[in-house]
């Protein structure tokens, strides 16, 4: 089993540090009304070592796990610093040195009107990201998904639902079954939209474009943060606009973004190559100055929080 599905182990449930295996709840709770974040913490000075971790944007994190629950109904029974303190807590617990991923989880409970769990899970991953990571240029072979993105009007892709992850799991397996490394949806206007769980940035002449938030899409942090420092530190033009499924497939360079995803470059889309060096140029220079912010060399005020 992935550590995404066993955790680590000790977790925060409700109030208190608990054993992941212990953290148990009635199987009557109405999951289908569960929101969530994904927040990773990296090493510091070197994210492919060992030492003190930092939050990455724990800030924007945790307004969009508010802003979730506004749209969902529930109601959070704690503050933004206690759920602060209740990671470092959760991190401390299980001793962890190497980079963890932190995923708050907020549903109601069973039988009780107003009630909410809240429970923050953590676990390690291995990074795509650090000089000489051989995991950054594997080939990946994506698709346009059968399946549209979920429309703002039915079931909102802006909150992080576990619903809208219903539709995230049918693309990806059917790019599974189909044989390729992952998906990209359209959204209900036929412009491309997002990944199952990443956004999607692609190079064009130079130029890195994304769709918007009005794309079906999750606004996401690492999508704001990249389209901070891309023109501000590397000096390359970003356009957010709407793209069309054949200006994706006449993308010279394609990465995902995301907590997740990281900079996860794209071989080819609907088997058509995208340019013609693989990882591009461009995507492989925002994934180096990306991992220098992660681990603190290149100094961004307040986008780490350390545990
Ligand atoms: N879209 C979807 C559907 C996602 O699940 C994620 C991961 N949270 C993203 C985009 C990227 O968002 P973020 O950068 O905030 O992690």
């Amino acid at each position: 089993m992935s550590a995404a599905f066993r955790g680590a182990r000790y977790c925060w449930m409700n109030g208190e540090i608990v054993e992941t295996d212990k953290a148990l709840v009635s199987a009557m709770e109405p999951i289908y009304l569960g929101i969530f974040e994904g927040i990773k913490a990296y090493v510091e000075g070197d994210i492919l070592g060992e030492g003190n971790l930092n939050i990455f944007q724990w800030k924007p994190h945790i307004d969009r796990l508010w802003r979730s629950a506004a749209v969902d109904g529930l109601q959070i029974p704690y503050t933004k610093d206690q759920l602060l303190e209740a990671v470092r807590e959760t991190i401390r617990a299980n001793g962890f040195r190497s980079n963890v991923y932190i995923q708050p989880r907020v549903w109601p409970r069973a039988g009780a009107e107003e009630a909410v769990h809240v429970v923050i899970p953590v676990w390690k991953f291995e990074t795509l990201l650090g000089k000489g990571n051989p995991r950054f240029g594997a080939r990946r072979r994506f698709m346009v998904s059968s399946w549209r993105r979920i429309a703002s009007d039915a079931l909102p892709p802006q909150a992080k639902s576990w619903a809208n992850y219903a539709n995230s799991a049918l693309a990806a397996r059917e790019a599974k079954r189909c044989g390729y490394d992952g998906a990209i949806f359209l959204d209900n206007r036929g412009f491309v939209s997002e990944a199952p769980g990443a956004c999607i940035m692609t190079v064009r002449d130079g130029r890195v474009i994304t769709p918007p938030v009005s794309a079906s899409i999750l606004e996401s942090v690492t999508r704001n943060t990249f389209l901070e420092f891309i023109p501000r530190d590397l000096g390359i033009p970003v356009e957010v606009r709407d793209i069309t499924r054949v200006e994706l497939y006449a993308s010279d360079e394609a990465f995902l973004c995301g907590t997740g995803a990281e900079v996860t470059p794209i071989t080819s889309i609907d088997d058509i190559e995208l340019g013609g060096e693989y990882p591009g140029p461009i995507t492989t220079r925002i994934a180096e100055h990306y991992a220098d912010i992660l681990s603190g060399r290149v100094k961004k005020p307040g986008w780490l929080t350390p545990v």
